[in-house]
C-alpha cells in the first residue's frame, strides 16, 4: 500500500465505521466530492480507520483489472447504503427482502477467516480478509451495523447543504450536526443574523447555501468546515470509529 504525504481528507464524525464509510463522499463548495476516487484511496481510508490489520496480506499483487472490480463493488455497496440510510431516515425499512440474497451472495463470494488474537493477555477474535476479498469486510460490517441499528440514532446533519451522517449515541440523542465547530456554528450564525434582521455576510451565504456556487475545484471546505479539520481542530463525535 502506497503511503501518501497528502493531508488526510477523511472524516471521522460518524460515530461508527460504516457511517464514516458512507461519509467518504461530501459536499464541498456546493458540489459532491469523492474522497475515495480509486482503490488505493479505499486502502488508505481503511488504514486510517484503524482496520488495515483485517486485510492479509495488506500488500498483494492482484490480477489486472481486479482492483477496479473490487473498487466498483465497494462503491456500489456505499451507494446502496446511502440510499438505505435515506429510506431509514424517512421512517421506512431497509434493506428490502430481495436484497438479502444479494447480500448473502456477496458474503459467500468474499469469505473472511476468523482468527484469534491475544493482546495484553486478552483473548479476542476478528475476521480477516484477503485483499482479493476486500468487499467482504464492507458487506459484513454493513450487515452487523444494520443488525444493531437503533431507529432514531441514525441522523443526517441538519445543515441542508451537508450530506454527512452520524450515529447519535449521546445520552439524550440531541446531536444535530456533523460537527459543532462547522455546520452547527454556521447555522447558529445564520439564525443570529436572521433574528437581528441583517443580511448575512456573503461568505456565510456561500458556505451554507444548498445551491451550488462556483466550484473552486478544491476539496477543502466541506459545507465550510474542512479547513477546521486541516487545522487540526477536533470535530464532534468520535475521534476514531468504534
Ligand atoms: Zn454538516
Amino acid at each position: 500500500m502506497k503511503e501518501s504525504k497528502m493531508p488526510s481528507p477523511f472524516l471521522w464524525i460518524g460515530n461508527h465505521w460504516v457511517v464514516d464509510f458512507v461519509n467518504t463522499r461530501i459536499i464541498a463548495s456546493g458540489s459532491r466530492v469523492e474522497l475515495i476516487p480509486a482503490f488505493g484511496d479505499v486502502l488508505r481510508w481503511l488504514g486510517e480507520s484503524g482496520r488495515s490489520s483485517l486485510i492479509q496480506p495488506a500488500v498483494a499483487q492482484l490480477p489486472a483489472g481486479r482492483e477496479e472490480e473490487l473498487y466498483a463493488e465497494i462503491l456500489e455497496l456505499r451507494t446502496r447504503l446511502e440510499d438505505g440510510f435515506e429510506q431509514l431516515l424517512r421512517g421506512g425499512s431497509w434493506p428490502p427482502e430481495d436484497m438479502r440474497s444479494l447480500w448473502n451472495d456477496a458474503l459467500q463470494r468474499h469469505p473472511g477467516c476468523l482468527q484469534v488474537r491475544t493482546e495484553g493477555g486478552a483473548f479476542r477474535t476478528e475476521r480477516v480478509y484477503a485483499l482479493e476479498h476486500l468487499p467482504g469486510l464492507f458487506w459484513e460490517e454493513a450487515a452487523l451495523f444494520l443488525q444493531s441499528l437503533e431507529p432514531g440514532k441514525l441522523k443526517r446533519c441538519e445543515n441542508p447543504a451537508c450530506i454527512l451522517y452520524f450515529y447519535d449515541n449521546s445520552r439524550n440523542q440531541s446531536r444535530r450536526w456533523c460537527s459543532m465547530a462547522g455546520c452547527g456554528n454556521r447555522i447558529k450564525v445564520g439564525l443570529h443574523y436572521k433574528r437581528k434582521k441583517i443580511p448575512l455576510p456573503k461568505e456565510t451565504v456561500r458556505h451554507w447555501s444548498s445551491e451550488a456556487p462556483e466550484s473552486s475545484g478544491k476539496t477543502a471546505d466541506v459545507a465550510g468546515f474542512i479547513p477546521a479539520v486541516e487545522k487540526g481542530l477536533s470535530l464532534g463525535g468520535s475521534a476514531r470509529p468504534g
